[in-house]
């Protein structure tokens, strides 16, 4: 058992409220602070944001015995349906039988979380905004606005949990050989519904993530338990097709009927809510160190901000708590070697996630829907069908495995330079099953590892 400590996070997200269930876990004391109102006592707007959570989440969450209870409010995807314009659904099934990704929605996660933390004993201050750190001393500094008198605390730790856009981070980013980068990408995203239909069942297959390719940009949907489908238009600010072609209801009659027909008039107040609901921006922020001694550590968005693309932001940030926990193991009372392990095994993998999360925007908007692409992951998905101890696919080592990140991303651009070579071999769409190629593709793996000795 560690000495216990009395320990500040600030941000109740996700990220913070996990970070919460572990520590009470440990028997330290926990005051989670976050400058909004407790999302329990919000009434929702309506619209669901809703994340897909993988096997990284999970596993954290299954270590402090929670696991059960949120599957109960998930729904399992287990594969892609494409939406061509003038062809039918494609599926394409995400990994093995019984290898899903689960919707679920960001609110009722959240509130969960934020129950099973106050559960173990955990205290929230909402409404709390935390304006300063003093880094070396972990106090803290809350108040009304930043002209008002602070209220300061006291800790023995304090963890910055307060995303992408953190305050901790930002008193770090003062002290000397403090990296920082931020990088905004030109695709904005809005959110917009597919209501559930009048007996409560779903429009569209919901055990699927549906994607309507279009190139430069693209629209998704993902089910919530209620019937509807959550919907996100990811499009270029500006340009040709974009945000700011788009000024009026009668241009986002048009762009839809265009683009996506087949779900134009499923899509609830589509031009209202056009309108209504914001246009989002999204960005990649990389920062380090993350620790101050053996005082301050981020965790979750506050230290690594990455598009959504892979929908790992969320399992990255669980999986940064599931690996302090384990040097907490290790270590015990140490916090300064904790949280220097923490941040030397975390910041490889972050940086690989958010470049694997850059990198699938491309294939989700344009590659998806091309036949050379599809045909290409057929081959991957037959071979590792037959030799899954040689090949397991990129996105099942990101999405249904626990092995590094940064491994995934080095021996994904391995697998990507074979295929390419498979993919030049004269009339492959005929012979893609045939133990001919199978043999090349063995022969050019057994040659990349002797290249690299894995
Ligand atoms: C469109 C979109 C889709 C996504 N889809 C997925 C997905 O499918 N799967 C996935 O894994 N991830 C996904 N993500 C990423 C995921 O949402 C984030 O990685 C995750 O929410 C980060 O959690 P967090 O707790 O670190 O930060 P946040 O959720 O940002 O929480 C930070 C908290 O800190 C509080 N706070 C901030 N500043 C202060 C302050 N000064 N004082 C007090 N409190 C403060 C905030 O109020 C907030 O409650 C998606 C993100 C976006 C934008």
């Amino acid at each position: 058992m560690q000495k216990t400590k009395d320990i500040a996070i600030i941000g109740s997200g996700l990220v913070g409220s996990l970070l919460a269930i572990y520590l009470r876990k440990r028997g330290h004391e926990v005051t989670v602070f976050d400058r909004r109102q407790d999302v329990r006592k919000v009434e929702f707007s309506g619209r669901s944001i809703n994340l897909a959570m993988s096997n990284r989440g999970w596993s954290a969450l299954r270590k402090v015995g929670i696991e059960e209870e949120i599957r109960e409010i998930a729904l399992p995807l287990d594969k892609r349906a494409l939406h061509v314009n003038d062809k039918p659904v494609y599926f394409q099934k995400y990994g093995k039988e019984g290898e899903a990704i689960f919707s679920i929605s960001r609110g009722v996660l959240n509130r969960k979380m934020i129950d099973l933390a106050e559960e173990t004993g955990a205290k929230f201050r909402f409404e709390e905004k935390v304006w300063d750190v003093n880094l070396a001393e972990a106090k803290i500094y809350t108040g009304e606005s930043e002209k008002a008198e602070w209220q300061e605390y006291q800790f023995d730790m304090v963890f910055g949990a307060d995303g992408a856009f953190s305050r901790v981070r930002h008193k770090m980013q003062r002290s000397s050989r403090f990296n920082y980068s931020q990088n905004f990408i030109d695709v904005g995203y809005k959110e917009l519904t597919i209501p559930a239909n009048e007996d409560g069942s779903h429009k569209l297959d919901n055990a699927s993530f549906h994607i309507w390719p279009r190139g430069e940009f693209m629209l998704i949907a993902m089910p919530n338990l209620d019937g509807s489908f959550t919907c996100t238009l990811f499009m270029p600010f500006e340009g040709e097709v974009s945000f700011e072609k788009i000024e009026t209801e009668a241009d986002a009659e048009k762009f839809f009927s265009k683009y996506f027909p087949d779900i134009k008039s499923d899509i609830s107040n589509l031009t209202r809510d056009f309108f209504k609901n914001p246009t989002s921006a999204m960005v990649t922020m990389k920062c380090y160190p993350w620790t101050y001694w053996d005082k301050v550590a981020l965790v979750g968005d506050s230290a690594h901000a990455i598009v959504p693309f892979y929908g790992q932001g969320m399992n990255a940030g669980f999986e940064d708590i599931s690996v302090l926990d384990d040097l907490i193991e290790k270590h015990g009372d140490d916090w300064e070697t904790i949280f220097k392990e923490y941040q030397k095994s975390r910041k490889p993998n972050a940086d690989a996630i958010a470049e694997l999360s850059y990198r699938n925007f491309v294939e989700m908007s344009s590659k998806t829907a091309n036949p050379q692409f599809i045909l290409r992951k057929k081959i991957e998905k037959h071979f590792a069908e037959k030799h899954p101890e040689k090949w397991i696919p990129l996105y099942s080592r990101v999405t249904f495995s626990n092995k590094p990140y940064a491994d995934a991303l080095a021996i994904g651009d391995e697998q990507r330079e074979i295929m390419d070579e498979v993919m030049q071999i004269e009339n492959i769409e005929e012979k893609w099953e045939s133990p001919e190629v199978a043999k090349m593709i063995l022969n050019l793996i057994e040659s990349f590892l002797e290249k690299t000795k894995h």
